[in-house]
């Protein structure tokens, strides 16, 4: 099983990008499955053909209540045919996303924050025959993998922007775009997630070249401020593009804060990415 990665590149037509003179992209990552969004497939498809080779039956993962990666990883499970279980961290609770997850067949397994932090202990407690450790949010170097050939290298394009949950997305758009000659800039969707660097760099050679903003997080991970809703808004509104509260909407947000604040030179060729996850958008407070 395989969904197709080589997803849009599109300009952006708005009017503070206009007045900047910067030429802005976005990349609709968020294309590639409505539901194994984004970033999430590009983690896991190189960990499904491992399992599929070690003759897994079972993939066993990791998440919060309100993770894109379990909702990719039951959906993809159930199109490829092969069993998904999840520990969900924290006590019991129902949402839509995890709803959805039961839909496609998962199995859940609340555990509390304590147990939730030894994940390989879980998994061997809990091991059937067959089953197969992804950890959480699919992150290791197989999904580094998956993530370094995000950005088409025949567009000149001068930097890349992605949003950094764990890093693992953006190290391996650090990768390329450092073989690209392309500036790699990663915005810092956590609060006082300052270890992230290095996290990056174990995951990148040497050599490797970035730069990660941390002052864009509105709050904290999942943290939604009124500005952060009526900027994505408004780009709904000017390009009929959908972000998400907790990774696209701060990215691209910080996006135009730096365009506004000359960050980036004239004639800058700026491609951001769309990591998906949409489905975040179930949890909007209504009016
Ligand atoms: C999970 C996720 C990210 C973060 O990816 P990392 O590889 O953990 O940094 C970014 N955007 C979206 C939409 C996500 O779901």
């Amino acid at each position: 099983m395989r969904f197709d990665t080589n997803t849009p590149v599109q300009p952006i037509f708005h009017p503070i990008a206009q007045k900047h003179k910067v030429d802005l992209w976005i990349k609709r990552d968020d294309m590639i499955h409505p539901f194994v969004s984004g970033n999430k497939w590009r983690k896991l498809q190189f960990i499904f053909e491992d399992a599929a080779q070690k003759g897994a039956t079972r993939l066993v993962s990791f998440g919060g209540p309100y993770s894109n990666h379990l909702v990719a990883l039951a959906c993809a499970g159930a199109i490829a045919n092969i069993q998904t279980k999840a520990f969900v961290r924290g006590e019991s609770v129902s949402n839509h996303m995890l709803q959805l997850c039961q839909s496609w067949g998962m199995e859940l397994s609340f555990v509390n924050r304590t147990a939730y932090q030894n994940k390989q202990l879980l998994f061997e407690e809990h091991q059937q025959a067959g089953d197969y450790f992804i950890d959480e949010g699919g992150r290791g170097n197989l999904a580094v993998k998956g993530c370094s050939d995000i950005i088409p290298g025949n567009q000149s394009f001068t930097h890349a922007v992605c949003a950094v949950g764990t890093g693992t997305t953006f190290a391996g758009i650090v990768q390329q775009s450092n073989l690209l000659g392309i500036l790699p800039l990663g915005i810092v969707i956590l609060k006082g997630a300052q270890g992230i660097e290095q996290d990056i760099q174990a995951l990148c050679n040497d050599t490797d070249r970035f730069e990660l903003m941390h002052q864009f997080h509105e709050g904290g991970y999942a943290k939604s401020t009124n500005a952060l809703w009526s900027f994505m808004d408004d780009f709904a509104k000017q390009t009929g593009i959908l972000l998400d509260q907790v990774y696209t909407g701060k990215m691209m947000k910080a996006v135009f804060a730096l365009i506004e604040s000359g960050y980036f030179p004239a004639q800058s060729k700026i491609l951001t990415v769309h990591t998906g996850g949409l489905l975040g958008l179930l949890t909007r407070p209504l009016p």
